[in-house]
């Protein structure tokens, strides 16, 4: 496998197994010398309509040529990578999988990345080389190999491929450097965020909405209003390659944003769950940039909690149930989205983003009339307008809320914008004028402290991953649902996922890190902190016994959701 073969060998064992049986194919297994690079033939599917069989191609940057400063640092190296891995997967949608024989036969493909930029396995960017890790459907007719066929593929469309996406002087200059500069620059102001006081940043001429419902693409049809930032709140960046940019800061603390309906709220929030991650030139979000640790917290009704300390929010449960060691396989709307809140801060969560479209509205608010009718040692919970801002000044914990339907959270904020036909004013002046003036009518509920958020212990022997025989058996089903051993983890709310393969490595990563750290005494934290050094110092590449092509990385708040949503967890 590692000795290198000469290309003309792979040609004649072509020749020779075809019109054999499809298992001849794994006689083509192996490393072989093209002019200008290398290639391997990894794995080797068993039949045609398995998943592909797996080559990767290294050529050196000899041939490759890329000019350092493309990749100068880790930032840009994420960014042409990710530049690569686009420009061959479009280049390579010109092969004709299936169209070559049965099942499969013909398909070049690599992993496709979506709006979003992060770091994956498909591409890497060295010093000395390019590596690109990509599947190819070997062609046959039945089970009969088409030798013929495999040879176009590897002495053709392969070379043509390599050719045109991974060497630097067939690539359009502009468009790369572009890429990469957009991305390091929304990267740049990220790392700023915090020394400003902000947790998103919201340029000036950001196009917001989406294509569809299930199209990430910005909307292009009918008037688009472009993002502009209320005076008052405009805040100007410096970044590294684009120079000044203006927009809207949102600053910690509670901020809201309200308006009627339909005017476009919700996008707005959207667009700051996913400014988390990077976004490719023409996205319309390049610089909605919020802070990473930034969580989107939802009601999850059905979901399981295991041992999680909901007291904070909600007490004195009908039959005396424990809220400081809550277990459910079957959450209501308020104690899923209290679980969710005090999971996320357990996993290093630092801002919270909650919609009222998707929030229960008992978790949310208790307003005066239902308080004197309702007491207090009636009502387990304590809703969240009476938490907000503890969260805030005992954990330093920032929330951006979505609220057109009470005014009541008026009073507990720290800036309110209003959406106004897609464009946003600052209306916080107004908005306290308006609370003074109702003060009283509501008392607050929410006791001295916002109370301790319990480090739970996950125990190693609750995460089985074998399958029959297996030891490990873990697939990404869809982009919202991971396959562990016999149990299914439903990721459907975790809304700030987005791209298969982050699912398919949040699989494997709770495989590794019960492996490798769960014993029973680390935290969560701790050990999603080991983990995610490990990834850091040693990419995704543990993650697997062999070499995959299809991770992305997640973040490890999404990992711990993952783990949460895991039906058969037990913490200590
Ligand atoms: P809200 O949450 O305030 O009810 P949404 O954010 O759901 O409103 O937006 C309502 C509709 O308006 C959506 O179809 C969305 O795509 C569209 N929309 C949002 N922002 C804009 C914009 N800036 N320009 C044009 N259409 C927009
Ligand atoms: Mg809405």
């Amino acid at each position: 496998m590692n000795t290198l073969k000469s290309q003309e060998l792979l040609r004649s064992s072509l020749r020779r197994i075809d019109g054999r049986g499809y298992k001849a194919y794994e006689d083509i297994k192996g490393s072989y010398d093209f002019a200008g690079y290398t290639l391997a033939i990894d794995y080797v599917q068993p039949d045609p309509f398995a998943p592909p069989s797996q080559v990767i191609v290294h050529v050196p940057q000899k041939t490759a040529a890329f000019p350092h400063e493309l990749f100068q640092n880790r930032i840009r190296e994420v960014a042409l990578e990710d530049y690569l891995t686009r420009r061959f997967y479009t280049l390579s949608s010109r092969a004709r999988g299936g169209s070559r024989g049965t099942g499969g036969s013909g398909l070049i493909s690599i992993d496709k990345p979506p709006q979003e930029v992060f770091e994956r396995t498909s591409v890497f960017v060295r010093e000395n080389e390019i590596e690109a890790r990509f599947v190819v459907g070997l062609p046959a007719r039945g089970r009969t190999v088409l030798g013929r066929q495999a040879e176009e593929i590897f002495f053709e469309e392969i070379p043509l491929l390599v050719k045109e996406a991974l060497i630097y002087r067939n690539l359009d200059e502009g468009e790369v450097k572009r890429h990469v500069d957009t991305v390091e620059d929304a990267d740049s102001i990220r790392r700023r965020l915090a020394e400003k006081g902000l947790v998103a940043f919201v340029a000036d001429g950001a196009v917001l909405p989406r294509a569809s419902g299930v199209d990430d693409r910005p909307l292009a049809e009918g008037r688009v209003v472009q993002f502009r930032s209320p005076e008052r709140v405009r805040v100007e960046f410096t970044a590294p390659n684009r120079g000044d940019l203006s927009g809207m800061g949102i600053p910690s603390g509670v901020t809201l944003i309200v308006g009627g309906g339909y005017h476009g709220k919700s996008t707005l929030l959207n667009a700051i769950e996913k400014g988390i991650y990077n976004h490719i030139p023409g996205d319309g979000r390049e610089f909605v940039v919020t802070d990473a640790r930034a969580i989107k917290i939802r009601a999850e009704d059905g979901r399981s909690i295991a041992n999680v300390d909901i007291s904070p929010f909600i007490n004195n449960l009908p039959f005396g149930k424990d809220t400081r060691t809550f277990s459910t396989a079957d959450a209501s709307g308020s104690t899923s989205q209290a679980a969710n809140i005090i999971e996320a801060l357990e996993a290093g969560a630092n801002i919270l983003l909650m919609d009222e479209d998707t929030s229960a509205t008992n978790f949310m608010i208790r307003d005066g009339r239902m308080q004197r009718l309702v007491a207090k040692p009636k009502e387990p919970i304590t809703p969240f307008i009476d938490k907000v801002r503890q969260l805030h000044s005992d954990l330093a914990v920032s929330t951006v809320l979505v609220m057109g339907g009470t005014g009541d959270y008026f009073e507990v904020a720290d800036m309110v914008i209003m959406m106004d036909e897609y464009i946003p004013c600052e209306v916080t002046r107004e908005a306290k004028e308006i609370a003074k003036g109702r003060y009283s009518e509501r008392s607050f509920e929410g006791g001295e402290r916002f109370g301790a958020v319990k480090q739970r212990r996950p125990l190693a022997q609750s995460l089985d991953a074998s399958r029959g025989r297996r030891e490990a058996r873990i697939a990404a089903k869809g982009l919202h649902t991971i396959a562990f051993g016999y149990q299914t983890i439903d990721l459907s709310h975790i809304e700030q996922i987005a791209d298969i393969s982050q699912t398919r490595a949040i699989g494997d990563i709770l495989y590794y890190a019960r492996e490798k750290y769960m014993d029973g005494k680390r935290t969560l934290a701790e050990i999603l902190s080991l983990v995610e050094k490990d990834l850091e110092e040693k990419g995704m590449d543990i993650l697997s016994p062999y070499l995959r092509g299809d991770y992305a990385m997640p973040r490890m708040l999404e990992v711990a959701a993952a783990l949460n949503r895991l039906r058969t967890l037990q913490c200590a």
